[in-house]
Formats: C-alpha cells, structure tokens, sequence
C-alpha cells in the first residue's frame, strides 16, 4: 500500500473525561467492534482510588496498566485506529495533556447524570487551544440523567463548544427506548443486552411517518418529532469542515455499557475525523505526507523492572515513515540513533515493527536519551513546539535523605523530571531544589521510585508556594527588571530547562508584583509568545 494511503487510513485521537464518567469501558466497546478483543473486561481500568494505606501499591499497579493501555490500536472499517489513553485522575492531568499534544482529535465522554465537570473543563480548553476537533459522547442513557437540551446548554455555557446534535435520545433511563440517529437517518432501539455487538437499526427517513408511533408508542413518538424540530431550529446543520477546524462539535448520545450508541458513533467518527494533521514547528509548518521523518517525544515510560533503568519513549510520527535499525537525528543532543527494536502497538499488546506510519505512535527503548519534547528527525534541524509546563499546584522541598547516596538521588530526580512526573525547580539564592506538582500524589511517586528505582532516600519540607510564573521581562536590560530581580530573589528559580521562575506565596503577593512591575509579565504556563 502506497504511502499517502497509509497516511489517509490513520485516525489518531485521545478519550477524555471526567474520572467514572464512563471512558474505560467506552474504549473496550470501540476495541471489541474492532475485532481486537474477544470479551469485555479486556481492557484494565487503569485508575487509582485515593486510599490512604495502599497509594503505593497503586501507583505500581497504575503504571503496569497504564503501559499496556497507552495505546490502543485496532483496524475498522479498513481504517488503522490508535487511542491514546489519558489518565482521569487529575494528579495525573498533566500527563493527559502532554498526551493531547499527539492526538489529532478526541472524544469527549459526559456523564448523562453529571453533566460537564471540572476535570472535563480543563481538557476541553486545551483542545479548544489548539484547534483539536471534538466529538462529545453522553453516556449512561439507561439510567435517569439530566434533560438532553439542557445538557446540550450545558456543553455550550462551562465548555465553549458549539454543538451539534447527531443522535438523539428517545426517552430515558426507565423510560429509555433508543436512539434516533440524526446523522444516518435512522432509529437504534434499546434492549438493555450488552452482548449485542451490532445492533439492528430501522431506517426512517421520515420523521413524519406513522410508522413511528407503532415503533416507539405514541406519546414518545410525539415528544421525539417535537424534540427533532427544535434540534433543526436551535442548532446549525453539521459542517465537516468546521468540525474539522475545531469550531463545530457534534454530540452523540448512548450506554457505553450497553454498547449502545457506541457503533453510530464509531462509524460517524472513521468517517468524519481527521487523518493526521500538520503539525507547528519552531521553524515551519511539518505536513504529514513529506516523505522524511519527524516525530516527537510525548511520553516516557519507566519500565517496571526496577533493576533494568530501562524506558519506553512514546514517539508520534508527525512526517514520513519510521524504518527500524535505520538511523535518526536527535535534534537535542545532535546525535544519530539506531533502533533495533522500536514497538508498534496493537490492541493491548506491543510488537516489534519494521515500519511504522504518520499517525503512529512507536515506543522506544531508552536509557536516558529522551526526554519530553524531544525530536527526531532524518537531520533537519526541526523542534516541534507545544508541550508547555503549567504551574504546579503543590511545592516542597526535596532533600537527602542519605547523604553515600547523593549521586543516586540527583541521576534519580533528573530521570524523573524527564519523564514528566514533576517539575524541578533551583532555587536562585541558595541552589536548594523545590519539587513541583499538580497533585500530592506525584510526591509518594517520587519517593517510592527513587528508593526502589534508584536506592536513593528523599525526604520533603514544606515550601509555600501558591504558583510557580515563568518570568517574561519586556527588556531584561531595564532598572525595573533589576529592582524585580534584587527583591524577589528569594522566591526566583530556574526550571529545567533554564528558564527564570517566580515562586509567589499568595495570590495577593503575586498581584502586588505584577503591580509593582508591570513589564515584567509572568505566566503560569512555560511556553508564551
Ligand atoms: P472511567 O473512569 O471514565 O474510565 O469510567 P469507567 O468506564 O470505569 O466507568 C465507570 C462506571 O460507570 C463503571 O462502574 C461502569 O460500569 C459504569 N458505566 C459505564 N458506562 C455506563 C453506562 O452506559 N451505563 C451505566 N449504567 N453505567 C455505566
């Protein structure tokens, strides 16, 4: 198969949603129409519940799953789908966004019953950022949930998308009795049975057909064709091309449990997400059908023997194809790598592949090469943009332990940080080093993998700090920028990668700063323009 039909064939996307709104077991229906699972419960739940005794024991068993499920690809309907799996627990957010940054679209999975929730909010924002088409998925249509319209009011108002409904609900919860398909023209009725994997539908191309009332009943069939009317007086007719640039988002209902909705929703997805897109480098625009490689580094997996520091580097192919055992530039530390055994990844297992396409994630043995950001090429100078570092929100100082044990510790901390499981910042002053995080969690991580990874002892002091503003000074020559410095350097570090950042203490003191010097900007997130 030719080059650019590989390309056409890839869909690459992320599911997002809030913790339990129903991600899991969406990805394991969309697996099992994929033929790439037998059975459910293939597919871990790779979340951790917040139990004070055993964190560390889940942690451990989280990373296990969460390598086997980081992504999952499976052919449908001839077209190669790869999910990218994204943590729901929201210590581990910023690990969903550096992993939106590989993703050229997603689904976003709502909770009928819940509706949008914060942890949804955040992610939808970033997606929104970058342009990313959405799909929104409201799930959980067998039990009693909120009304479809104000749920629909509910993704415009707290997430900004501009809707538009291709399925529609036909009752709910005890009442629930299937779904008009909006997209296909055609009524899915419910039966409760998970097991059916396809489901029969009835094509009803006429709304007005009083063939409806025999099939639902009357009193739904009047409430769906009222229901349908507003749909096509509220919201716009659907627009590929502005779902496709990220300013349209059609909704889907259905029971990932059930598997109902799930098909419609697949099949409307192979037909309408995009291939993989262009992606911004600092130098230029990268297409996906220039016949070199390029690709960057997302994610860094510690592997799970502890004794072997070895990692799996998750690489997205942005241009060109990936060839084993040929080698590549890495940009960052200008030197050339061979891979003898790069994975491709296939359902939930990981092989070794000869070749691999745009779109496709491969993973890359390491021991200490990459780190987050990295990119590869076939020796064009070329960095890939766009994996900021946000403010974390807990800090604390990390401190030896053990002091025959310095070495270790600092190699540790320095892997871990590449990896992306925290922030480290240097003090100005006094070079101690603050450990920053999204979630408290990250800190028993840390600890836990540099005893048992690195047999280094780390023990943490408080530091309050309400939020770490990478520093952005108009003119770094100027007095104000001086007296900034002078005053201020108790709370200044550099981040890893050397950039100066301001530690406020309170909301109130960083407000008076930026008061007090306005043309130095500070800005929560690492990468500004
Ligand atoms: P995740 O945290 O987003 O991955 O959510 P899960 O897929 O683990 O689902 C959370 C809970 O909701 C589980 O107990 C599921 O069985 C349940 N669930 C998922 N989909 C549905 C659905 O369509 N209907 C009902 N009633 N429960 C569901």
């Amino acid at each position: 198969m030719d080059f650019q039909t590989e390309i056409a064939k890839r869909r690459t996307f992320g599911i997002i949603s809030h913790p339990d709104a129903g991600k899991t077991t969406l990805t394991e229906k969309l697996l099992l129409f994929g033929g790439a699972i037998q059975e459910a419960g293939a597919v871990k739940n790779n979340k951790i519940k917040k139990t004070a005794t055993s964190d560390f024991m889940e942690i451990e068993r989280q990373r296990g799953i969460s390598v086997a499920t980081s992504v999952l690809a499976f052919i449908y309907k001839e077209k190669k789908i790869n999910i990218l799996d994204t943590p729901g627990h929201k210590d581990f957010a910023e690990d969903t966004f550096r992993t939106l940054t590989a993703v050229d679209s997603v689904i976003v999975v709502i909770d009928v019953a819940k509706g949008v929730e914060t942890q949804t909010e955040k992610l939808v924002e970033v997606c929104r950022m970058r342009n990313i088409p959405i799909i929104v998925f409201i799930n959980k249509l067998d039990r009693e949930g909120k009304d479809a319209f104000d749920l629909l009011d509910d993704l415009e108002q707290k997430l900004g998308l501009s809707v538009t409904p291709l399925s529609f609900p036909i009752g709910m919860g005890y009442d629930f009795k299937g779904i008009y398909n909006i997209y296909e023209k055609n009524i899915n009725l419910f039966s409760g049975d998970s097991k059916k994997n396809i489901e029969e539908t009835i094509a009803f191309d006429n709304i007005e057909n009083s063939d409806l009332e025999d099939i639902i009943g009357s009193s739904a069939a009047e409430t769906l064709r009222d229901d349908l009317e507003l749909v096509n007086g509220v919201y716009p007719q659907f627009d590929k091309n502005a779902y496709l640039e990220g300013e349209q988002h059609p909704v889907f209902f259905g029971s990932a449990l059930n598997n109902f909705g799930v098909r419609e929703l697949l099949d409307c997805f192979v037909e309408i997400a995009p291939a993989p897109r262009p992606k911004m480098a600092e130098e230029r625009l990268v297409e996906a059908n220039e016949k070199e490689l390029t690709g960057f580094v997302f994610k860094i997996h510690a592997n799970m023997d502890p004794k072997h520091r070895d990692r799996l580097a998750f690489v997205k192919i942005v241009s060109g194809t990936f060839e084993r055992n040929k080698p590549y530039l890495h940009v960052r530390q200008a030197k050339k790598l061979k891979f003898s055994s790069p994975n491709a990844f296939f359902a939930e297992k990981k092989e070794i592949v000869d070749i691999s396409y745009p779109g496709d994630i491969v993973g890359l043995h390491d021991t200490g090469n990459f780190k987050i950001g990295d990119t590869l090429t076939e020796g064009e100078q070329l960095h890939y943009k766009g994996i900021p570092s946000f403010s974390p929100e807990h800090f604390r100082y990390i401190n030896n332990a053990d002091p025959m044990k310095s070495k270790q510790l600092y190699k540790g901390i320095d892997q871990l940080m590449d990896e992306g499981v925290a922030q480290l910042f240097t003090l100005e002053l006094n070079g101690r080093k603050v450990v920053g995080t999204v979630g408290a969690l990250q800190f028993e991580v840390i600890q836990y993998r540099l005893e048992h990874e690195y047999g280094a002892k780390c023990s943490y002091e408080n530091f309050p700090v309400y939020k770490a503003c990478w520093v952005d000074p108009d003119d770094p020559k100027n007095d104000e920028f001086k007296e900034f410095q002078r005053v201020k350097s108790k709370f200044l570090a550099k981040d890893k990668r050397g950039q100066l950042v301001f530690l406020a203490d309170s909301q109130f003191s960083l407000q008076m700063t930026q008061s007090k010097y306005p043309s130095v900007k500070l800005h929560f997130v690492s990468e500004f323009e």
